[in-house]
């Protein structure tokens, strides 16, 4: 497993390099990205940033495995419009909201460990990336996806959903 860097490490305040298409279809990074995959189920996290294991560079991995969510009511899912995504590679990508709708709901990081906040974020996004072949993908994304997205493309431009939470509501996982 990857170590898994928490907030005050520099490595999350830097904006991270895109990678070439050579570079994304080197071993190097298909090696970082199956270690990346195991990293995000063990801790376990729906998404996981490059900066979030020291690397500072345009990639992302997220996976929201229905498993997650089996003690979670059929409300609260409705309610945050969460279900499953399979297992994908994100990088370089360029993220755009679409429309005006934007919801609050607690979130939490695993490079803020023990932490969660109120984070308003857009309901609808569309993200033009690259996958982890080189291809490009448009992805668009609604309802927790989208925040899924939104947090880990903040990670790969250095900001952390505390820059971006209601601070009041902050608050321990215990407390929450
Ligand atoms: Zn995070």
């Amino acid at each position: 497993m990857l170590k898994i860097v928490q907030t005050g490490d520099p490595v999350l305040r830097e904006v991270g390099r895109t990678l070439s298409v050579d570079e994304i279809r080197s071993d190097a990074i298909g090696r970082l990205i199956d270690e990346m995959r195991e990293t995000m189920r063990e801790a376990p996290g729906v998404g996981l940033a490059a900066p979030q294991i020291g690397e500072s560079i345009q990639l992302a991995v997220i996976e929201d495995r229905i498993d997650y969510t089996k003690d979670v009511s059929a409300e609260v899912l409705e309610a945050r419009r969460r279900s499953p995504v399979d297992f994908h590679v994100i990088i370089n990508p360029k993220i755009s909201i679409v429309g005006d709708a934007a919801v609050d709901f607690f979130e939490g990081c695993l490079s803020v460990e023990g932490f969660v906040a109120l984070v308003r974020r857009a309901t609808n996004v569309r993200v033009e990336c690259l996958n982890e072949r080189a291809e490009p993908v448009i992805i668009n994304a609604q309802g927790w996806y989208a925040r899924i997205l939104q947090h880990e493309i903040d990670h790969l431009n250095g900001t952390l959903y505390i820059d971006r939470m209601q601070t009041r509501s902050f608050s321990t996982v215990e407390n929450i």
